[in-house]
């Protein structure tokens, strides 16, 4: 854990979340600013900054993030959804611990902004 993660201390059940599914490598809580009906945030327990170094570090954990997420999607919108990981600065990450978007339940246009 990163004392200084938001996110660690969402895990810890130091600061509040609404939860939506857990495994035993990741837990899946509902977006504060949800831009979508379904928008559930998928995380590893353990700390990593994003997908690509959770990968390197964790391959266990980031397979729990993919699966909790499709586990997810499937229960709120029948398997059709987005999944983004917003990766660096530019790409609009705000949260340095490894996220998924699980964005679902209504038309998604493409390409993103
Ligand atoms: P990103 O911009 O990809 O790093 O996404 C971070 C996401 O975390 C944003 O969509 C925020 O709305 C969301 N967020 C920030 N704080 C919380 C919180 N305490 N509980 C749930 N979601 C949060």
């Amino acid at each position: 854990m990163d004392e200084n993660c938001l996110f660690c201390k969402i895990v810890a059940g130091e600061i509040p979340s609404e939860r939506v599914a857990e495994s035993d490598l990741a837990y899946a809580f509902r977006d504060v600013n949800p831009q979508a009906p379904t928008h559930v945030l998928v995380v590893p327990k353990r700390h990593e900054p994003d997908i690509g170094t959770l990968a390197d570090a964790d391959p266990a954990s980031a397979l729990a993030v993919l699966t909790l997420a499709r586990d997810v999607a499937e229960q709120a919108n029948g398997g059709s959804y987005r999944l983004v990981f917003n990766t660096g600065a530019d790409a609009q990450q705000t949260v340095f611990h490894c996220h998924g978007h699980v964005v679902a339940g209504r038309p998604l246009t493409w390409p993103p902004g």
